[in-house]
């Protein structure tokens, strides 16, 4: 016999491409669209709801997410359902804010750097005595 749990992973690794590079399941099946809030990430259709792939996936293997939490890629490919490591990770809501805030500061920090460098050089050219 089979349980809910493996028909549901068999229905879901029926739509998911391997992806042998990266080794993520990429989701060959519908998405949530390109409007809204949570975009883009794999949908099914499941006793009659619409869920999200990777939640179920990860739901199979691991249990609940609670409320607080979210699941964040960490290999950045939104259509992977891959339910364990390096692919997708519980975080808190928080955590996940932190690190978008992290990858954008990293940007403008790189911005800030190459605008003091060019400032710099002006500098030392005005510094230059005049001959
Ligand atoms: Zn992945």
């Amino acid at each position: 016999m089979t349980s809910r749990r493996d028909r549901i992973s068999e229905k879901i690794m029926s739509r998911v491409q391997i992806d042998e590079v990266t080794g993520c399941y990429v989701w060959q099946g519908p998405t949530s669209g390109d409007t809204g809030r949570g975009r883009d990430y794999p949908r099914m259709s499941l006793d009659g709801q619409t869920v999200a792939v990777h939640i179920v996936m990860w739901t199979n293997e691991h249990g609940y997410v609670p409320g607080k939490k979210q699941l964040d890629h960490i290999c950045r490919n939104r259509l992977c359902v891959r339910p364990d490591g390096p692919h997708l990770e519980m975080v808190t809501h928080r955590e996940n804010m932190r690190r978008r805030d992290k990858a954008r500061t990293s940007l403008i920090s790189t911005k800030a750097n190459y605008t003091g460098a060019t400032e710099l050089k002006h500098e030392e050219t005005a510094d230059r005595p005049l001959s």
